[in-house]
């Protein structure tokens, strides 16, 4: 009997039905919403709770066999393919939101709850979880917290890393730990909570999250802000910081993706747009009105073509929609599509669009960027449609990320390494910084069986963690 056909007898043996090897099912796992190359697993696990986790953790360990843990599937880097075969673990069957409370501002859920529930839930009651990936109506928030994900209101409020207090965690071999408080303030130890987000289902298997809650904003403006030059966006983000208002959000969308948006989402542009800011304020009343009204006058004076403001509830969701499905829309209009979201100073964003316009130019590609503009976080997008042309995009990708760690930036603000760019993770870190982090990860995973073929770089004559 195989190693893995002996792991999943024992998984088996906890509860008759969790485990399923039908071709058919499993090839729904074999992919997630990127790029890499999809695998069908060896097996799927769908796991109820965390003694299923833990039961399936030890088993494979014991029997060296590899787990992918998986949640929605949405994320953008190939995090939850099992890239080197081995187990499926879905986290979808944990659902539950255990409790929201009101005077200690938090909210205690399970992994599989999507992000947008999570939002709908505690709106309902006065309260508000800042974190918004696009991707909110379909993604989970134990993905969110293994992803580290961030959305268009981190501007304000920061990304999930700044709303996760505790954490319920089941090690590479089965322990189960319980990470952080649920108390705003606590310095008691490391902070293995914090070392847990982002960390791409690779240490842990996350079962339980406390979150942090705010009291929710009571009134929300969207400012539509249109320009004649691609580079005048530096100067619009640098002129709403230094207003001292905070917006909320500050998104921008070029000339390329904005077409787009007009030809499939009938956002109406002014003649001559180049580029859009959709700028989001919050506030109470006058004030908020007040904020508005300076902030569009400030760059009215500035030179944009247009400042339009966005007060209807439907009005703002339209234009939410069609930035939401951005992505999806520019997967549409090429043949293949690649997608970074690197991270520069936003004193940087200015020469990162010129570099991404010149390299778009020399490789005979095009490059439409969009994103999250105030976080100097910019989603930038190769779009060819010729096989012949791989060649072209690899090294305007490696050419991307080289500047942008130039720049002081980061090769990804919000999507993680994954598969797609643990190739490219030593352009960032040293090599003693990767070896440090290799041996974290033997601490949580001491036999190497947890997401194997995520972040690092293979090495020559080791499996790829
Ligand atoms: C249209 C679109 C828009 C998007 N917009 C944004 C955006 O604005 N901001 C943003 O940050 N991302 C965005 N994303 C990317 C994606 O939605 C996020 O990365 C999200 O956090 C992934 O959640 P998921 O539930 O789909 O996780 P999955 O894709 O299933 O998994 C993601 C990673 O988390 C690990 N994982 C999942 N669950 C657990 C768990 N319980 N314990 C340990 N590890 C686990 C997996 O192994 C994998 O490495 C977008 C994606 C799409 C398709």
């Amino acid at each position: 009997m195989s190693a893995l056909s002996r792991a999943l007898l024992e998984i088996d043996a906890v509860r008759s039905g969790a485990v399923i090897t039908d071709r058919d099912v499993l090839e729904g796992y074999a992919s997630d919403e990127s790029e890499v190359t999809p695998r069908v697993p060896d097996a799927l696990v769908r796991a109820r709770t965390t003694a299923e986790v833990a039961a399936t953790l030890r088993a494979a360990s014991a029997h060296g066999v590899f787990v992918t843990p998986r949640a929605s599937g949405t994320g953008r880097v190939g995090g939850a393919v099992a890239v080197q075969g081995g187990i499926v673990l879905s986290l979808e069957g944990m659902h539950e939101i255990r409790g929201i409370e009101r005077v200690d501002l938090l909210a205690v859920v399970e992994p599989g709850v999507v992000t947008g529930q999570l939002h709908e839930a505690v709106e309902a009651r006065g309260l508000f979880y800042p974190p918004d990936p696009n991707s909110l109506a379909t993604c989970t928030l134990g993905g969110n917290i293994a992803a580290g994900a961030g959305g268009p209101r981190a501007f304000k409020y920061g990304v999930t890393r700044d709303h996760v207090l505790g954490l319920e965690l089941v090690t590479g071999d089965g322990t189960i730990l319980k990470l952080g408080k649920r108390t705003p303030k606590g310095v008691t130890g490391y902070d293995l909570t914090a070392l847990m987000v982002g960390s791409e289902g690779t240490l842990g298997v996350v079962t339980e999250a406390t979150l942090r809650l705010r009291s929710k904003p009571p009134e929300v403006a969207t400012l539509l802000v249109f320009l004649a030059d691609l580079e005048q966006i530096q100067a619009a983000i640098a002129l709403a910081i230094s207003s001292n208002i905070t917006p909320r959000c500050v998104e921008m969308v070029d000339a390329i993706a904005l077409e787009l948006m007009r030809r499939d989402a009938g956002v109406a542009l002014p003649e001559g747009a180049r580029a859009m800011l959709l700028i989001e304020l919050d506030g109470q009343g006058a004030a908020l009105e007040r904020d508005v009204e300076r902030l569009g006058g400030a760059l009215d004076d500035a030179g944009a073509l247009e400042v339009l403001v966005a007060q209807k509830a439907g009005e703002r969701e339209r234009l939410w929609a069609a930035r939401r499905e951005l992505s999806r829309t520019l997967r549409k209009s090429a043949n293949f599509k690649l997608s970074e979201d690197v991270v520069v100073p936003r004193s940087r964003m200015a020469e990162l669009l010129q570099l991404c316009g010149r390299l778009a130019e020399e490789r005979g590609i095009q490059m439409p960027t969009y994103g999250h503009a105030g976080d100097g976080n910019l989603h930038v997008n190769l779009l060819w449609d010729d096989e012949s042309q791989r060649p072209q995009v690899d090294s305007a990708i490696r050419a991307l990320f080289e500047a942008v760690v130039e720049m002081g930036g980061t090769l990804s603000g919000e999507h993680g390494i994954g598969a797609l760019k643990a190739p490219y993770l030593e352009l960032e870190q040293s090599a003693e910084l990767i070896a440090t982090q290799r041996r974290v990860k033997q601490v949580f995973d001491p036999k190497g069986i947890l997401n194997p073929g995520k972040i690092f770089p293979a090495r020559r004559g080791h499996g790829a963690c």
